[in-house]
């Protein structure tokens, strides 16, 4: 079967079509500058000779309709549709598992969009598209907060008073939940042990960045929160931070708070600390003795590892951590820097297999390590086809 998988951004539209269960990717893309004079669609499909070729279109796409009738016109009549998987970014407490999607979901996704509200309209408009396009079509909502969900509650509740709670949502809800488990199944299948009897720490460190403790295949913690904010360091986010920085801030520069709130989003994280929000750069720079961008690393780097210890805690014991996305695939020295020092808890990282880990699932432990450091590739949107799979045929 055949599983178009969407990410409905607010100015783009990443897709991939998988066949499934045997998980060949028959087309992938992204329409970009949605609604800008010109707009640009990128398409790879395999060919004939299993070949991924690639087609470049500029054209004025108006908005996420023309967007889809563009991706559709480009998906040919070999490439049947069993059913579309919508990447979705908040469902607030209102999920916890992928839901077929109809009128009532739809009204229920919009009540939580105030939760999300630079993601979820405009994951809604792809919906609602969608559901006007391929009527006959199955579709189905995989919600990145949804692996959160069975948090107990002394993890996901803010010392706050419990109105705020019940009346407006105020809780920690944690995001890249398709990525976090994925690599957790992966890393399972490469340790040939059932999930449900594996303590792993999941660490997922791209653009945002974010750690997950799981418990025999459960999140029992993560570290983003209300909103994607929260956690550790990101490229331009500032993860954790003393809530009255804000209040001071508005006091004494005079700032708003939605000022505040697009510093901490958007100019923070490493591109505050150095400029550069690319690890690459950054990295590059502290090669050149560029001290701002070393710092940048060293908060990074030390605060993952704080994290590892605060999971280690709240895990009891732990099997393995997991480095995944861009930085937890690529980075070598970000892996290093982040386990230093933690040799006297069993987790010892070899150099050597650190700086070559490549493939799918690699361990880069040292042998004498009792703990496994595992760097898993993420696919998140094979892991939305596979969810959207289980949601059809139950
Ligand atoms: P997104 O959250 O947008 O999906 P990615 O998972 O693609 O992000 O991660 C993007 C981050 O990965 C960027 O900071 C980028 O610099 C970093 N990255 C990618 N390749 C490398 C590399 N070879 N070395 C260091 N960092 C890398």
């Amino acid at each position: 079967m055949n599983i178009l998988v969407l990410n409905s951004g607010s100015s783009s539209i990443k897709y991939q079509l998988l066949e499934m269960p045997s998980t060949t990717l028959l087309a992938a893309g992204q329409v970009e500058r949605i609604g800008e004079v010109e707009s640009r669609l990128t398409h790879r499909r395999r060919n004939a000779e299993d070949k991924m070729e690639v087609h470049v279109h500029m054209a004025h796409i108006r908005n996420h309709r023309a967007g889809l009738v563009a991706i559709t016109e480009l998906l040919d009549d070999t490439m049947q549709l069993t059913a579309i998987g919508h990447r979705v970014v908040h469902a607030g407490e209102a999920f916890s598992a992928p839901i077929r999607i109809d009128a009532q979901v739809i009204e229920i996704l919009r009540g939580v969009s105030e939760l999300a509200p630079l993601h979820n309209p405009a994951n809604l408009a792809g919906i609602e598209v969608c559901l006007e396009l391929f009527q006959d079509i199955q579709q189905v909502a995989v919600f990145d907060t949804a692996f959160h969900q069975g948090m107990p509650a002394h993890a996901y509740r803010y010392a706050l008073p419990n109105s705020l709670y019940s009346k407006h949502g105020v809780r920690r809800y944690g995001f890249h939940g398709t990525s976090h488990s994925y690599v957790a199944r992966q890393a399972a299948l490469h340790l040939q042990k059932p999930l449900e009897t594996l303590n792993l720490i999941s660490l997922h460190l791209g653009n945002g960045a974010s750690a997950a403790a799981i418990h025999g295949g459960r999140c029992i913690d993560t570290s983003m929160g209300m909103t994607p904010m929260e956690g550790l360091m990101m490229g331009t986010r500032c993860g954790d931070i003393d809530p009255a920085v804000a209040f001071y801030l508005q006091r004494v520069t005079g700032q708003s708070s939605a000022d505040i709130e697009s510093l901490y989003n958007h100019n923070s994280g490493l591109k505050g600390i150095c400029g550069e929000n690319d690890m690459r750069e950054v990295l590059r720079m502290a090669d050149a003795d560029d001290n701002a961008a070393q710092l940048a690393i060293d908060i990074y780097c030390y605060r993952i590892k704080k994290y590892i210890g605060a999971y280690l805690a709240a895990l009891g014991r732990i099997d393995g951590i997991i480095f995944t996305a861009g930085i937890g695939e690529n980075a070598p020295r970000v892996r290093q820097l982040s386990c230093h020092g933690l040799e006297a808890l069993g987790i010892v990282i070899d150099e050597t297999r650190n700086v070559r880990a490549q493939g799918d699932v690699c361990e880069i432990q040292s042998s004498n390590a009792n703990i496994k450091l595992l760097v898993v590739r993420t696919n998140e949107e094979l892991e939305i086809a596979r969810q959207t799979v289980e949601c059809i045929e139950c």
